[in-house]
């Protein structure tokens, strides 16, 4: 995948930061000749509409663009960010606003992508679509963009678009989701970015992936977390890095990760703490349990001292 690093980022690489460096910049060119599957199936198996994944029954991912304001060196859609090809026509957004309409079942559309503040125009049309079906009740915002770029989220495309879902309030719920890896991302151009969404009184969630010599420590989760829950972003999900063909660099040890996350349930309150998450090639997200119990004996479990607690 191409560089391409915002002048926010470029400052803090320079600034000294090895953790927004490792994302965002090419260490090899080793990965150019190999090409990157689609390990989750994204657009065999379950794509009835152009930029739309049905993975799930009662919910739709929607990729409005595979463009992003920085490329993060890590991403599971690494064969298409940055190329054209995700741009949706009217004529795509019609389709898929037909789709979900004529599917009932579905209600929780997560705009993603790319991502969606990267392209407001094209989700200002979604939304406006999204409005008139009455079966969605939940759209939620998946963007990077506060980390990237801080300052846009000012930007008057922008905030059109959070105006345009706070206006859709008696419609459907609207959820922020931010991705967000290192405390380092987590500076006061970036609070202040998240407090402006916060402004529109949206919750505001957060997804983090497991980078290795990144975020593989007990004590850069717990800050991270911790920065996050004291600015009233829930940390939602961390997810196990996909086995993308390129990615290999960046793919922690399961067990190394288990571990991080036991310890960090029994130093954390469950607010601060996200399920750690394996989107498993072909079937979906499957919740990791973590050691508190000595499977397959379920009579039995430790408590946060690691003491055996017989049930
Ligand atoms: C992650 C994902 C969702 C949302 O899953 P939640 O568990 O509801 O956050 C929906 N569809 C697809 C295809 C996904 O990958
Ligand atoms: S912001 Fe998300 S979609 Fe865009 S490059 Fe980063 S991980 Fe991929």
């Amino acid at each position: 995948m191409k560089e391409k690093i915002t002048p926010h980022l470029q400052r803090k690489i320079r600034d000294g930061s090895n953790a927004i460096a490792s994302q965002f910049q090419v260490q090899s060119t080793l990965g150019d000749n190999v090409t990157p599957n689609d390990p989750l199936g994204e657009e065999t198996l379950f794509s009835p509409a152009k930029g739309i994944v049905h993975k799930y029954p009662n919910r739709v991912l929607w990729k409005t663009t595979y463009h992003c304001a920085a490329h993060c060196q890590f991403c599971t859609r690494i064969r298409q960010i940055g190329s054209p090809d995700g741009d949706l026509e009217d004529a795509d957004i019609i389709s898929a606003l037909c789709y979900i309409q004529s599917h009932p079942e579905i209600d929780d559309v997560i705009l993603s992508g790319g991502d969606p503040l990267v392209v407001p125009q094209t989700s200002m049309r979604i939304i406006a679509g999204l409005r008139n079906i009455p079966s969605v009740r939940v759209v939620r915002i998946g963007t990077r963009l506060p980390i990237h770029s801080p300052k846009s989220i000012g930007s008057p495309q922008v905030k059109m678009v959070f105006r345009e879902l706070q206006a859709c309030a008696d419609n459907f719920q609207t959820y922020v989701l931010v991705h967000v890896n290192h405390p380092d991302e987590l500076d006061y151009e970036v609070v202040d970015a998240i407090r402006t969404i916060c402004a529109h009184s949206f919750p505001i969630l957060s997804q983090t992936v497991f980078l290795k010599n990144v975020n593989d420590k007990e004590d850069v989760l717990e800050e991270l977390f911790k920065k996050l829950y004291y600015m009233g972003v829930v940390p939602y999900y961390i997810y196990r890095c996909d086995y993308v063909k390129g990615l290999e660099q960046f793919v922690c040890d399961i067990v190394r990760e288990r571990e991080i996350m036991t310890t960090l349930h029994k130093r954390m309150s469950g607010i601060a703490l996200p399920q750690y998450i394996i989107d498993v090639e072909g079937v979906g997200k499957i919740p990791v349990p973590l050691g508190f119990w000595d499977v397959p004996d379920i009579t039995r479990c430790r408590d946060y001292q690691d003491k055996i607690v017989q049930l």
